[in-house]
């Protein structure tokens, strides 16, 4: 009797394709099996929708092969294929390129490829026996040496003998069995660059805060049922112990937790605690800064059931865990949860649906709500946990504002007397400082002063930015990058001449060095701290006092902890305002609360000076006072006012094509078509544009933009599916990108 199964391609097609199942792979294909498939005279990758079914097989081609190690376990677990299907459905996303994307590079292709999984380390810590034999080793000896060390140090591991004796591991041998030493063995805490993780000690006692906090979420999660939790807890009020006590509940009902974090930085520290507190054994970590073998081990460990605990970026939010007791969202409201080409989704919206699916709460923990997030725990969607006070009774930072207008010279091009003064106090007492610029590279432009042009990108209507230590000249945004020209390509003017225009951070540090030879600076930026183990060296130097003055883009104003930071500058806080944009202003409140969230986190006090042409706006004034509630207040109604989310919910259609008339023509007919749809099915809504992007121009293509504002997100779906198959395919020469809850509008 034939059998069939339905496959989810990893291709852009929005419908799944039946196949053919030989008799002998029937019993190992079940829902979500990863498959080798024919297609079009090729191979594809697909997912199995289902056990097969008996049914007519004629004309179906068979499946080729099964990917998965069947004996073992699935990348994809079956349980997961309601959370897959919704989130392809709500992100307007074939369901098979949603499965093929999520998974780590080599699960996710054609090719079976397995992925070796690194052995869980084992460390030895050698110890000298108490009370032990007689005859001791001949003075002078190795084995001598070897004893008397681990008599006065104490246990030692392994790998830190073999620094002293190269035959370390032998000498032990020998001396254990003859009884003057013992060898123990133990799981090797480290994290996956091969660290040896930091042992934060658990706090001596939890405050009541922390407790009621702690609590609260017991109480939800023992009701096992889906729930969402804002914990709304000012910087340094020890929301990280509240995730590790989440946690530690979950593995103790015997069930698993998924905490998210947005960057590697969080990520490093939540895995030193977790692996220092649970033990390293059960805990798997997935983000960029792995090796891809690396990540794909740990999914693998994480799929073979062997881990409970796993800490990571946003694509961790497809680990396959099977038994979810609750997923931790970490700084909720950071874009970099939002994952901007292919398959462009929230990890925070995308937890959400998670813990809908698999019946478990979900905690959100920040001090700066997104906005959205804020007006859902107001309206009783999300239950609310606060945490107002910093731990040990440390004060908030005191904020003070700089008024640039009224500033007169600055220091260096970018220092107001206040602000150099507070710099010059706070290195003077053996503290350290901040300054926060939110754009790297020297300058963002190069301006030629005979012609009055700037150097653009090739490919972009972009000015090049100027990384004066490369000597180069960078796109941000396509990556271009060309050495500095000897004469200005527009006009042929000396290249002497050109002037950098405007200021980034490697600006800020070389005038700051300038300025003062003696203050030890350090970047932090995308260019210092690119990877991981460049991130780690630099927040390792500013944690050993290795630093006085830290100059960093948004990098450093995230979930660190250094307690000698006392002071925070932020060099121009309208920055971010002036991007036309409607999350302009939540961008600001958010990043000069976090920014000078990491001041006065010890024992000493904290002081953040602002310097701003706009003073009084909202976003601003509100970051000052430390007052969340005006900033929601005022940002909400404006938002209610012109239509924005959480009032409404916007899906961005841009169009591209290397032809700007072919983009804008397949602009307007689908803008078109959208509006029929609305129509047609009678919902309320907008359809706004098309508009040329911000930046027309980007790798050659030109960008035309179209919003669609949609009361829900189940009514732009609708009109969205409608409109797209009644304006039919487009031109070959124009590209779509659909971006549902885009955070930026490009
Ligand atoms: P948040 O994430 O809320 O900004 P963290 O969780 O990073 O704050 O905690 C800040 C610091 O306070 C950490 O060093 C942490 O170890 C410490 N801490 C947390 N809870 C307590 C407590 N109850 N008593 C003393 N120190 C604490
Ligand atoms: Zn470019």
């Amino acid at each position: 009797m034939p059998y069939t199964v339905d496959v989810a391609l990893a291709a852009p097609l929005w419908r799944a394709l039946s196949y053919a199942v030989p008799i002998e792979l029937v019993n190992l294909v079940k829902p979500l099996t990863r498959l080798l498939v024919p297609l079009r005279g090729g191979q594809s990758l697909g997912f199995a929708l289902g056990k097969p079914v008996v049914g007519d097989a004629s004309g179906l081609k068979n499946i080729l092969d099964i990917l998965d190690e069947v004996e073992s376990a699935q990348a994809c677990p079956g349980e997961l294929l309601n959370f897959y299907q919704r989130a392809a459905s709500y992100y307007q996303t074939p369901l098979g390129q949603v499965l093929a994307w999520s998974l780590p590079a080599g699960l996710g292709t054609a090719r079976p490829k397995g992925g070796k999984i690194p052995k869980s380390e084992i460390e030895f810590h050698i110890s000298a026996r108490q009370g032990m034999a007689k005859n001791l080793p001949r003075v002078g000896t190795q084995a001598d040496r070897f004893l008397r060390i681990l008599q006065k140090d104490g246990p030692k591991p392994l790998a830190e003998l073999r620094k002293t004796f190269t035959q370390a591991g032998a000498l032990a041998k020998r001396l254990e069995a003859a009884g003057w030493v013992e060898i123990h063995q133990k799981p090797l805490v480290r994290d996956l660059l091969g660290n040896p993780v930091s042992h934060e000690p658990p706090p001596e006692q939890l405050n009541p805060d922390q407790t009621a906090a702690i609590n609260q979420i017991h109480t939800v999660m023992d009701s096992t049922e889906f729930k969402a939790l804002l914990m709304f807890g000012v910087t340094g009020s020890g929301k990280t112990e509240v995730y590790l006590a989440a946690c530690e509940r979950a593995l103790h009902k015997k069930r698993q937790a998924l905490i998210l974090v947005p960057e590697i930085g969080l990520c490093l520290r939540l895995e030193g605690l977790i692996k220092s507190r649970m033990g390293a054994e059960r805990v798997a970590v997935l983000h960029s800064g792995l090796t891809p073998a690396a990540r794909r081990g740990q999914w693998m460990a994480i799929a073979r059931g062997e881990v409970d605990v796993v800490v990571g970026a946003r694509s961790a939010v497809f680990a396959p865990l099977k038994n979810l007791g609750v997923i931790c969202v970490d700084e909720e409201q950071d874009e970099a949860y939002k994952q901007e080409d292919r398959f462009r989704y929230n990890g925070r919206d995308l937890a959400l649906l998670r813990g809908q699916e698999q019946s478990c709460p979900v905690v959100m923990g920040t001090a700066t709500p997104s906005v959205t997030t804020w007006h859902r725990a107001q309206r009783g969607d999300y239950e609310l946990i606060t945490l107002p006070r910093r731990v040990k009774g440390a004060a908030l930072p005191k904020m003070s504002l700089v008024d640039l207008r009224a500033s007169g010279k600055f220091k260096a091009g970018f220092l107001s007397s206040q602000l150099y003064e507070a710099l010059k106090k706070t290195v003077a007492q053996g503290n350290q400082a901040i300054l926060f610029l939110n754009r790297r590279g020297f300058a963002p432009a190069l301006l030629c002063p005979s012609c009055g042009k700037t150097i653009g990108c090739p490919c972009c209507s972009l000015s090049l930015t100027l990384h004066k230590s490369g000597g180069r000249l960078n796109c941000h945004t396509c990556g271009y990058t060309r050495p500095l020209p000897p004469k200005c390509p527009n006009c042929g003017a000396k290249g002497e001449e050109l002037k950098p225009l405007g200021l980034g951070t490697e600006a800020v540090v070389e005038r700051l060095a300038e300025l003062e030879p003696g203050w030890r600076i350090a970047r932090l930026d995308r260019d210092t701290a690119g990877d991981a183990a460049g991130l780690r060296e630099i927040l390792g130097r500013i944690a050993h006092h290795e630093v006085d003055v830290i100059v960093g883009t948004q990098m450093i104003t995230k979930g660190h902890h250094f307690p000698r930071i006392s002071l925070v500058g932020v060099l121009l806080a309208d920055q971010a305002l002036a991007v036309p944009d409607f999350r302009a202003a939540e961008r600001t409140y958010v990043l000069i609360t976090q920014v000078a969230g990491r001041a006065g986190r010890g024992s000493s006090s904290g002081l953040v000076m602002v310097q701003t042409y706009d003073p009084d706006h909202h976003a601003v004034r509100a970051a000052l006072a430390h007052d969340p509630e005006a900033f929601y207040t005022e940002d909400l109604a404006e938002r209610r006012f012109l239509g924005y989310p959480p009032f409404m919910r916007l899906v961005s259609l841009r169009l591209e094509s290397a032809r700007e008339q072919a983009a804008q023509s397949a602009a307007a007919h689908l803008a078109r078509h959208l509006k029929l749809a609305q129509q047609h099915l009678g919902v309320k809504g907008q359809v706004m544009g098309p508009a040329p992007a911000p930046v027309i121009r980007v790798q050659s293509r030109f960008r035309y933009l179209i919003l669609l504002k949609s009361p829900s997100a189940a009514t732009a779906g609708k009109v969205l599916r409608l409109a797209r198959h009644n304006a039919g395919d487009l031109p070959g020469n124009v590209r779509l990108r659909v971006d549902v809850d885009p955070l930026t509008i490009n």
